[in-house]
C-alpha cells in the first residue's frame, strides 16, 4: 500500500514549517475511535502504540469525551490563583487511586518528573538534613524521564544529551536492574532514587524479579525516597494499576502522566504522603495550566475508569494472549519478547531489517507501531483493543518480518 499523493503532499507541507525533531512514519491521521485511526488516505489503521500509553483508553473514549465536552462548555481554566469546582475531587480521586495523601498536578510527564526531583531535594534538606546544595538523586542507565535540561542531563542516550549541556549536578547514574550498583551509589547526601518500574523507551526492559522490592528495601534501610516514574508503565498498562503493584511495592512518590489525561489533554501529577508533599509551601512550585478545570475533570474520569478494574483486567488477560502470540514469532527473526500486560518489546535478531523498516512494513499492512531503541518494536495497544484485533496485528507483524 503506497503512500498516496495527498499524504505525501501533507507530509511535505508539515516539513516546510515544522521543526524536524521527529521522523514520523508516512501517515497523516484525521480521526480515531477506540483502537483505530483513519488516515487522510481514507485507510483505517490499527493503533498499537496508543500515543506511548497516553491513549490507554483508546481514541475518543465515550465517557471521557462526554466529560470533556461538558467541561469545555462550562469552565476550562482559572489558574491556581483561584480555585475551581473540579480541583478537590481530582486531587482526592488521584490520591485514592495511589493510596496517598496529596497530589501536585502538572501537565506533561517531564514537568511531573522535575516536580518529583524538586520535592525529593527539598525533603532531603528539610527532613533528612542533607548538606545544603549537595543532595543526590540516584538515576538508572537507559532511563527516559522526559526532555528538560535537568532530565536529559542524566540520560544515557547521546541523542537526548549531546549539545544540550551544561547540566545540573547531583544525579549519579547506576546500572538499571542492579541492586548492588544502587546500594554502592548511596551516600550520606542521597535523598532519593528515581526509577521506571519497566523501562519503556529503552525497549520495554523488565528488571529482574525482586528488583523493585529490593529498591524499596534499600530506600527504607537508608531513609531515602523511592520515586517511581509510572508515567508510561502505570494506569493499567501492565495489567495492574501500577507496575510497582506486581511486586507489592509502594513507592514514596508516584509520578503519573500520559494516560492520566485520557488522550485528551496533558495531565500529570506527583503523588505522595503529607510528610513528603508538605515540604512544598505556597509560592515554591507551580504551573499556570497545572490542575486546570478541564484537566481535572478528565483526570477524575480516568480514575473512575480505572476504579472499575476493567482496564487492568483487560490488560492482564489480553496481555497473556498477546505474549502467547508473540512467542510464536520465528526465533531466527525475533530473539526476545519482553514486557508485561498489554506491553511488549519485540527484539529483532541481528541481521534483520531495522525496527523502523519493520514498522514501515506494518504501516503498509495497516498497523501503526513504533520502533524503540536497539532494534526493538514496541507494542502498546489501547487497552480497549479486542482479542481478534490483537491476533490480526500479530499476524501482520509475522508477515512484516518476512517482507
Ligand atoms: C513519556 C515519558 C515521560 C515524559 O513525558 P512527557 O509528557 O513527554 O513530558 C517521562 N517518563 C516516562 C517513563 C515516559 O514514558
Amino acid at each position: 500500500m503506497p503512500v498516496t499523493a495527498e499524504t505525501a503532499a501533507a507530509l511535505a507541507r508539515a516539513d516546510e514549517h515544522s521543526a524536524h525533531n521527529y521522523s514520523p512514519l508516512p501517515v497523516v491521521i484525521e480521526s480515531g475511535a477506540g483502537a483505530w485511526v483513519r488516515g487522510i488516505d481514507g485507510v483505517d489503521y490499527l493503533d498499537v502504540l496508543a500515543g506511548y500509553s497516553a491513549l490507554n483508553f483508546g481514541h475518543a473514549h465515550p465517557e471521557l469525551l462526554a466529560i470533556a465536552h461538558e467541561q469545555l462548555g462550562r469552565l476550562t481554566l482559572t489558574s491556581r490563583a483561584f480555585q475551581h469546582d473540579r480541583f478537590a475531587a481530582f486531587c482526592a480521586d488521584v490520591a485514592r487511586l495511589c493510596g496517598k495523601d496529596a497530589v501536585l498536578p502538572m501537565n506533561t510527564g517531564a514537568e511531573a518528573v522535575e516536580t518529583g526531583l524538586k520535592l525529593a531535594r527539598k525533603w532531603g534538606y528539610e527532613v533528612k538534613g542533607v548538606r545544603a546544595d549537595c543532595a543526590e538523586i540516584i538515576t538508572c542507565s537507559g532511563n527516559f524521564h522526559g526532555r528538560t535540561i535537568g532530565i536529559v542531563g542524566f540520560s544515557s542516550d547521546p541523542d537526548a544529551r549531546e549539545g544540550f549541556g551544561p547540566f545540573p549536578a547531583g544525579f549519579p547514574s547506576v546500572e538499571y536492574g542492579s541492586l548492588d550498583a544502587m546500594a554502592n551509589a548511596i551516600s550520606a547526601d542521597t535523598v532519593a532514587v528515581l526509577v521506571e518500574p519497566i523501562q519503556g523507551e529503552a525497549g520495554v526492559l523488565v528488571p529482574p524479579d525482586g528488583y523493585l522490592a529490593g529498591v524499596r528495601r534499600l530506600c527504607d534501610d537508608h531513609g531515602i525516597l523511592m520515586l517511581a516514574d509510572e508515567i508510561q508503565s502505570g494506569l493499567g498498562r501492565t495489567g495492574d494499576t501500577f507496575a510497582c503493584d506486581h511486586e507489592g511495592v509502594v513507592p514514596d512518590v508516584y509520578i503519573l502522566g500520559k494516560a492520566l489525561g485520557g488522550g485528551i489533554v496533558p495531565v500529570s501529577a506527583v503523588v505522595a504522603d503529607r510528610d513528603v508533599m508538605d515540604v512544598i509551601g505556597p509560592g515554591r512550585h507551580g504551573s499556570t495550566f497545572g490542575g486546570n478545570a478541564l484537566a481535572c475533570a478528565v483526570g477524575s474520569g480516568v480514575v473512575r475508569l480505572l476504579e472499575t478494574g476493567e482496564y487492568q483486567r483487560r490488560s492482564r488477560q489480553l496481555g497473556e494472549h498477546l505474549h502467547g502470540l508473540l512467542k510464536e514469532l520465528p526465533p531466527d527473526r525475533v530473539t526476545e519478547v519482553r514486557g508485561r500486560g498489554l506491553w511488549a518489546g519485540v527484539q529483532l535478531a541481528p541481521g534483520q531489517p531495522s525496527a523502523r523498516v519493520i514498522c514501515e512494513r506494518l504501516l503498509a499492512r495497516r498497523v501503526l507501531a513504533k520502533d524503540a531503541h536497539e532494534g526493538t518494536i514496541r507494542i502498546a495497544p489501547p487497552l480497549v483493543i479486542t482479542r481478534e484485533e490483537l491476533a490480526w496485528a500479530v499476524g501482520q507483524l509475522a508477515d512484516a518480518l518476512v517482507g
